[in-house]
């Protein structure tokens, strides 16, 4: 019931119940009208006809009576000569047809006697008949009006009236109770039409009073003797128009068929409507569902159109369902590989999807191994089967090579065991019936999906369809979890190696950390430097130093235990991360291991080659919480172990640590590896023509902390440490490829001088260093100067490099000279070009004579040996004087030129070369 008034409030319903009422309501309201109006028509013609004859038959009972009053009147009056008026009423009595008779008799004189019988005559409408009653005298007989005028009610309608008047127009008598203006209208409108009309009885009809009468005339004839003579005219008239009483009966009975049948009407037009209507408006809602993706199939409806576009809804519907049931799995997939880094839960959900996107009895996955595709295993899914196990599988090479050539998805009725074997898994569950479909990757056949029936399936086109779909997407999870897995290894192992980097170190330590202040179990850190590894990759180029750096991290590897990291951080540093460890001892035993490892010799290309390495070595968590400050403790250790003299482990000591902290050596090593060193150049001048001859590379330690450092702030740390060595080295390298830059741009000065201390030398690779780093950047041998102090001559070693030196092209300077042991016999025995007359003897010369004496003496002497003297620290003209005067070469100073960075003195030198002639200004004034 709800649901029909649901129906009839809806639009449509109303609609249809309104249209209906109207069908109903319409034809009803006609035939009333169409009633009323016939009964009018026909009441109208039978009450004319019947007025007609009833004013007809009054008429004649009217004259008939009134002949027969005149008759019996003249009879009695007859019968006598002079009767009296009481006689004659007596006569007449029985007859009962005159009220009354009076007698006029005529006097003599002419008057009257019957002055009261003829006021009685004179009544208003009465009717008399007069007759002779003796010489002059009249009888007047009065009839009575009771007579005179009865039956007239019984022979008209009730709703009839009738009036009467005679010849003059004057109303007798008039049955209607009229006002007296109607009366006059009656008798104006019917009177003229009586006057004209010759038929016997004639309709009239006239207006008055606001009602419509009609009435039918009829005249009639009195006779002689009666008053009021002439012809009377009889009427009978009513209302016009009124209805039959049957009619509004009539009416009654059409206003409940009327009812009942709009009862009916709504009451059809309402099931009609909720025949066709419920379920328009079921499939209204679950068009609104389907559009939410909740898709239920409606219940067959009665009415035939209808119920075929339920069924239409209900078929397209459901494959829509499907389709997007489809594309949700599809995409919810998608999501899942996106973010999947693992293969295991992308093919664990294709499996569980495909099962439900297909209604299968079983789904598989083979995966075709990589290094032997014909091999691979396949993972399965079943109906009611839980993590079924994974089987191992051999392609049949005819079926490898079909799928390995075929995009399309197979259909498979028959299956063969060996042809189809990847297919086992499935078949063991029962499935005889299979699509598959082959999945490649990077033009290799990777996978194969395959879904079994255990009846032959339907040729659905969607299984086709859907199936593609996630076999595509089983190509790219495949292919993004080889892919990802490179990726992974990219960033997280050393490419050279295939030891896990410093981003894989740290997380390991990381976890090792929060392990060891979860447990209390204690791990050491090992930070370890390979000691003079860029020789090597100097000396026999980078392939063999990669080589070499291989072998390394497989000595390290073989050193440590299972479940320990040995990471590559770059370059020639490596760490390891000891688990476990039970003491010290326990770890500086691993440490030992890789020292004494280390120290045998790598054999490259026919060469044996000795890297030895330095170990610091930190123990957490003892030593340290974090990672920073414990990579920075065993880094110290490290650096220690490289100090106290390399190829040994050194444990972090926190007490020895404090104590350096402030010293300018903790730190000089680490300065080194992140190039925190520069060159000054100090430009030398000719004497001579003022012009820039050469310049000096003087070395600048730039500290992030403390700003620039001079070199007697940190070289003495250097050289004690041994670290000068790494340093001078660097000071080559730069001061030749600054050279170079100056050469290949065409301004180069005539020398490039840089400083060597005395362990630098000493070091038995020196000579063949310089050697090569000239060779490397293409420099003439003597543009090179070399500057060593006295200190070299006390070691034999000095002297054979220096010889070596020389023999290589590069000049030798001796600095500082006249500050050391200063001997002649040195100038003489080495091959020295260039005498570098210290500045504490140009400082006083002009003041102090002793000096001067000294400065003119050594040059004098130098020049003697064939020697280039260079003047140290000119500050002022008069010194300037004094060495020109004294024919010094060449000249060095504050007053000259500050030592200044490469920008300036590029552009001196670019000014310089343009300019050609003379030398800078200073020069000039004194030249
Ligand atoms: P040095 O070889 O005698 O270098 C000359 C020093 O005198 C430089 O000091 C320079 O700035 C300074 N100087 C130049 N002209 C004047 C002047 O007119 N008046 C004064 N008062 N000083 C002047 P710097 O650069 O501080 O170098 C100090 C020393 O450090 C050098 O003395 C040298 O022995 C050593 N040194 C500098 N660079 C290196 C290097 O690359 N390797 C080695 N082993 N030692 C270096
Ligand atoms: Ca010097
Ligand atoms: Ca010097």
């Amino acid at each position: 019931m709800a649901s029909f008034w649901a129906v009839v409030r809806s639009r449509m319903g109303t609609r249809v119940v309104l249209a209906a009422l109207l069908a109903t309501i319409l034809p009803l309201v006609l035939a009333g009208a169409l009633l009323v109006r016939n009964a009018a028509q026909s009441s109208q013609a039978v009450s004319d006809a019947q007025l007609g004859a009833s004013a007809e038959s009054f008429a004649h009972g009217l004259e008939a009576r009134l002949a027969a009053a005149n008759a019996l009147a003249l009879a009695v009056v007859a019968e006598r000569s002079s009767p009296t008026a009481t006689e004659l009423q007596a006569a007449v009595a029985p007859a009962r047809i005159f009220d009354r008779v009076v007698i006029d008799s005529l006097s003599p004189d002419g008057s009257s006697n019957g002055v009261g019988a003829l006021a009685a005559a004179r009544e208003p409408g009465r009717v008399f008949i007069t007759a002779p009653a003796g010489p002059n005298a009249t009888a007047y007989f009065l009839v009575s009006a009771n007579w005179l005028w009865r039956e007239q009610s019984e022979s008209t309608g009730a709703d009839a009236s009738t009036a009467v008047f005679d010849g003059a127009g004057n109303l007798l008598r008039d049955t209607g109770r009229h006002t007296p203006e109607l009366a006059s209208m009656l008798v104006a409108q019917t009177f003229a039409m009586a006057q004209s009309s010759t038929a016997s009885a004639h309709p009239v009809a006239w207006h008055a009073d606001g009602n419509a009468w009609s009435g039918v005339v009829v005249a009639l004839s009195v006779p002689q003797n009666a008053n009021r003579s002439s012809r009377w005219q009889v009427i009978q008239y009513r209302h016009a128009g009124g209805l039959p009483s049957g009619v509004w009966d009539q009416l009654t009975g059409l206003g409940a068929i009327g009812v009942l049948s709009l009862l009916l009407a709504l009451w059809l037009g309402g099931r009609v409507a909720a025949r066709h209507l419920l379920p328009l408006l079921e499939l209204h809602n679950a068009l609104r569902r389907l559009g939410v993706h909740a898709f239920s199939p409606l219940r067959a409806a009665d009415a035939d159109e209808v119920s075929d576009v339920v069924t239409a809804f209900n078929e397209t519907g459901a494959r829509l369902d499907a389709r997007l049931r489809a594309q949700e799995t599809l995409s919810e997939i998608d999501q899942l590989l996106l973010g999947a880094t693992d293969l295991e839960p992308a093919l664990d959900a294709i499996l569980s999807r495909v099962h439900e996107v297909t209604r299968c009895a079983s789904v598989g996955i083979a995966l075709l191994d990589r290094d032997s595709p014909h091999l691979g295993r396949v993972i399965v899914a079943a109906n009611g089967h839980a993590a079924l196990p994974v089987s191992r599988v051999e392609f049949d090479a005819d079926m490898y090579e079909h799928l390995l050539g075929s995009n399309e998805a197979l259909t498979i009725a028959r299956c063969e065991d060996l042809r189809h074997s990847f297919l086992a898994p499935l078949r063991e569950h029962g499935a005889e019936f299979f699509w598959v479909w082959p999945v490649h990757a990077n033009g290799r056949l990777t996978a194969v999906l395959a879904v079994g029936f255990t009846e032959p399936p339907s040729p659905d086109p969607t299984i086709a369809e859907n199936g593609a779909k996630f076999a595509a997407r089983l190509a790219f999870a495949v292919s993004k979890t080889a892919r990802d897995e490179h990726l992974y290894r990219q960033a997280h192992f050393d490419a050279l190696t295939a030891l896990p980097n410093r981003l894989l170190f740290r997380d390991r330590l990381a976890q090792e950390l929060a392990n060891a202040n979860e447990t209390r179990a204690r791990g050491a850190l090992l930070y370890i430097d390979l000691d003079h590894f860029k020789k090597v990759n100097d000396t026999v180029g980078h392939a063999a130093g990669d080589q070499l750096l291989t072998i390394v991290a497989q000595r390290l590897r073989a050193s440590v235990k299972e479940g320990d990291t040995v990471a590559r951080l770059g370059g020639d540093e490596f760490t390891v991360i000891l688990r476990n460890v039970a003491d010290p001892e326990g770890a500086a035993l691993v440490a030992e291991r890789i020292v004494e490892a280390l120290n045998m010799p790598v054999n490259i290309a026919g060469r044996d080659h000795f890297v030895a390495a330095s170990i610091g070595m930190t123990l957490f968590p003892d030593d340290g919480k974090t990672i920073e400050e414990l990579l920075h403790n065993a880094d110290s250790a490290m650096y220690r172990a490289k100090e106290i003299g390399r190829g040994r482990a050194v444990f972090f000591d926190r007490k020895l640590m404090m104590s350096r902290l402030n010293t300018t050596q903790s730190g000089l090593y680490r300065a080194l590896r992140r190039r925190e060193f520069s060159l000054l150049y100090q430009p030398q001048f000719n004497m001579a023509d003022g012009k820039l001859c050469g310049l000096e590379a003087l070395l600048r330690w730039n500290t992030p902390r403390d700003g620039t450092r001079q070199p007697n702030e940190f070289i003495p740390a250097a050289e004690a440490s041994g670290l000068i060595v790494d340093i001078g080295g660097w000071v080559l390298e730069a001061a030749c490829a600054q050279l170079a830059l100056w050469r290949e741009q065409n301004i180069a000065p005539g020398r490039l001088a840089i400083n060597v201390s005395a362990q630098q030398l000493k070091f038995v690779e020196f000579p063949r260093n310089v050697r090569r780093t000239l060779d490397k950047y293409g420099i003439p041998p003597e543009m090179l100067e070399i500057e060593i102090t006295e200190s070299v001559f006390a070691d034999e070693a000095a002297g054979q490099a220096m010889a070596q030196l020389a023999a290589t092209g590069v000049r030798l300077a001796l600095d500082d000279f006249g500050t050391g042991y200063s001997s002649l016999n040195y100038l003489r025995r080495y091959p020295i070009q260039v005498v570098k007359i210290d500045r504490s003897f140009i400082e006083d010369i002009s003041i102090n004579p002793a000096s001067g004496t000294l400065a003119a003496t050594i040059i004098t002497m130098a020049h003697a040996l064939g020697k280039v003297v260079v003047a140290e620290g000119v500050e002022t003209e008069e010194q300037m004087t004094f060495l020109r005067e004294r024919r010094c070469d060449f000249a060095q100073g504050f007053y000259l030129a500050h030592p200044q960075p490469v920008t300036s003195i590029t552009e001196m030198l670019q000014s310089q070369h343009g300019r050609r002639e003379p030398g800078i200004e200073a020069i000039r004034q004194t030249g």
